[in-house]
């Protein structure tokens, strides 16, 4: 994939950012020109969450690390995927904490606490992909909730149109009862997770039962979805500043995640 959005760019005649993106992908051009990216500042992201009250961004200390891995063009498949997975966890793992809790007594070796679980059996919690890279999520998302069901949608994007075009989906029967945990790792301008979020109410799901994990996303594709679907909770690692035109990839990204995670691309390491 990152030849063919190398090929892509000169194709479109991109602007030269997107050139150099091209460049900085192959990891070959080391020169001056590359742009350096800078993040949302800590007022920015203030704003952000001010403006979409159902927005969570996880505390950077738990992911500054594992994202600045996953970023960089040299980690190989090992590490790409070992650190994914780990920040793909720790999405789960706060879509879990703001699930509702039951709270009743139970007894330890020691004696009696009180103790607060989920209020939802696995049976009632649905993970949904949104096919290819989605899939990436249901490894951890299985670790933590093994009874939950999994649904598939496969949208696509139309590498002319850059329109998603949908493909097949398979949902439980009893979708419109269970919470919902939509999944794709890149929140770009939102076509496709618009989509799947459709698709999810037409068959009766409320959206105030969805939440849609999404690994790094882009104030584009956030504002998209909460104005379309004002109901639904998002939480995402990180947003990204830019939005690049014409080929509709986050910088600094981290290139084409699918591509990445299930080693459809030659890593630089393979290359030398
Ligand atoms: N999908 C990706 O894999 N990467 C992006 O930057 C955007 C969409």
């Amino acid at each position: 994939m990152f030849r063919n959005l190398i090929k892509i760019g000169g194709c479109l005649g991109l602007l030269s950012s997107s050139n150099v993106l091209c460049n900085q992908i192959k990891g070959k051009n080391q020169d001056d020109q590359l742009p350096h990216y800078h993040f949302l500042n800590d007022h920015d992201l203030q704003k952000l969450q001010k403006k979409h009250s159902n927005l969570s961004i996880i505390d950077k200390s738990y992911t500054e690390h594992i994202l600045s891995v996953i970023r960089d063009v040299q980690t190989d498949i090992v590490d790409f995927r070992k650190n994914a997975d780990r920040l793909i966890r720790i999405l789960i793992e706060q879509a879990i904490s703001q699930i509702d809790k039951k709270k009743h007594i139970k007894q330890s070796p020691l004696g009696y606490y009180d103790a607060h679980e989920l209020k939802f059996q696995d049976e009632e919690i649905c993970f949904v992909s949104i096919l290819r890279s989605g899939n990436a999520f249901l490894i951890e998302a299985l670790k933590v909730m093994t009874g939950a069901s999994i649904g598939q949608i496969l949208i696509q994007r139309n590498e002319e149109t850059s329109q998603p075009a949908y493909f097949f989906q398979k949902l439980p029967q009893n979708i419109k009862d269970q919470q919902v945990i939509l999944v794709d790792p890149m929140l770009a301008t939102g076509g496709s997770a618009s989509m799947a979020l459709q698709i999810l109410k037409n068959h009766g799901v409320k959206e105030e039962n969805i939440t849609f994990l999404t690994l790094v996303s882009c104030e584009q594709g956030l504002g998209k979805l909460f104005s379309e679907y004002p109901k639904i909770k998002i939480i995402t690692a990180q947003v990204d500043p830019i939005l690049l035109k014409n080929i509709n990839y986050l910088a600094p990204g981290i290139g084409d995640f699918g591509d990445r995670y299930f080693g459809t691309v030659k890593t630089n390491k393979a290359q030398q």
